[in-house]
């Protein structure tokens, strides 16, 4: 599995200050789930996926275990590195950090993180060091 880089977003969207890509997308009515901002800024491609995920939850019922939206677009270096964090082009978002956070054991179930894999993110979970809370678009999400 071949992740999206930094260097990914940085030959696509240019320099994170630039937010070239970066949109305020009013998501729409029936994608409205509780804690997820009305108005949510972030990369104009993650729009598509985010609406699949998010119809995902609300078909499965695993929209209840949403508890907090932690951030979609910052700009910053990533956890415990030094290349710039995915979340500094707006294609990553947080998401329960208070129960998975960085370098602890996530707990969201299969399901609920399968409902992000199918519309096209990846989980940090998986990883060496696992980021339970977050997940980003698939490499192939920006091509
Ligand atoms: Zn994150």
């Amino acid at each position: 599995m071949t992740l999206l880089t930094s260097a990914d977003c940085l030959k696509k969207y240019g320099s994170p200050e630039s937010e070239k890509a970066m949109t305020l997308w009013d998501v729409p009515k029936e994608l409205e789930i509780g804690v997820i901002p009305k108005r949510l800024y972030c990369n104009r491609d993650m729009i598509k996926p985010l609406s699949v995920a998010f119809q995902n939850l609300i078909k499965t019922g695993l929209i209840k275990e949403l508890k907090t939206f932690d951030g979609c677009f910052n700009i910053r270096r990533k956890k415990g590195g030094s290349t710039p964090s995915l979340h500094s082009w707006g294609v990553a978002i947080d998401v329960n950090a208070a129960w998975n956070g960085f370098d602890k054991k996530p707990i969201l179930s299969a399901g609920f993180v399968k409902c992000f894999s199918d519309a096209g993110f990846d989980w940090g979970g998986h990883w060496a060091t696992p980021d339970g809370m977050h997940f980003q678009l698939k490499k192939e999400g920006i091509a």
